[in-house]
């Protein structure tokens, strides 16, 4: 069965490359350019992907998300000719999986909308490490990190950070990539941040287990998650 992508899109010039690049990678879009209009197709159920505009002649993209998040996971990716950090910041914390900023190449927004898809095809990932008892959890569709079956309970950076060290156990991850991936204006931050919010994820792990430190500081490197060998 095809993969039906609902999008939110009041402008059709751009509808129509992202209609190109969707249909041409197999998938079925469907176009809305109203709020309310997409709000009718929500309730159908029928959609697997949203891609939703901020700016919509009936409303804010980020007021449908919110309402949205209420009673449905549904994957989401915000595409938006706002780039303020705030609208960003918020698509995230309320849910979007991803956000792409006009204008934006339409090979990319294809294989973002494959990666999200991807991500929820497996909702509760269980990153592989030497038994399950040492197991990390990553739910991202709720953004929850699980360790030793305890759900953590993290603070936005601390979770990003964990969740970027997870993605490639033992590879050693410098301050600047780690702030790349976890801070979303990173120039405005220091390699002290890093170092602080390890700190406290590194408290909050052994407030499970005292005896293991899963994150390993390298000296004048970095920091990587080791999951095997834990004791
Ligand atoms: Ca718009």
């Amino acid at each position: 069965m095809n993969t039906r992508i609902l999008l939110v899109e009041d402008e059709p010039a751009i509808a129509e490359i992202v209609e190109f690049a969707l249909t041409s990678e197999g998938f079925q879009v469907l176009w809305r350019s109203l709020a309310r209009d997409a709000e009718t197709e929500l309730a159908a159920g029928s959609c697997d992907l949203l891609i939703l505009d901020l700016g919509l002649p009936d409303g804010s993209g980020l007021e449908l998300l919110k309402r949205l998040r209420r009673v449905s996971e549904l994957p989401t990716l915000i595409l938006s000719a706002r780039n303020a950090e705030l609208d960003r910041v918020l698509g995230l914390e309320l849910g979007a999986d991803d956000y792409v900023t006009k204008p934006f190449s339409p090979r990319e927004l294809a294989a973002r909308v494959k990666a999200i898809l991807k991500r929820a095809s497996r909702p509760a990932a269980v990153v592989e490490t030497g038994s399950a008892e040492t197991s990390f959890d990553l739910d991202e569709v709720r953004a929850v990190i699980r360790y030793r079956g305890h759900a953590l309970n993290l603070t936005r950076y601390e979770y990003l950070l964990l969740k970027t060290l997870l993605a490639q156990p033992e590879r050693v991850f410098s301050r600047a990539q780690l702030m790349d991936q976890a801070w979303p204006d990173p120039a405005a931050s220091f390699d002290r941040a890093v170092d602080t919010h390890i700190k406290t994820l590194r408290a909050k792990l052994r407030e499970i287990d005292p005896q293991c430190d899963p994150i390993r500081t390298h000296r004048g490197l970095g920091y990587s998650a080791q999951l095997r060998n834990l004791p």
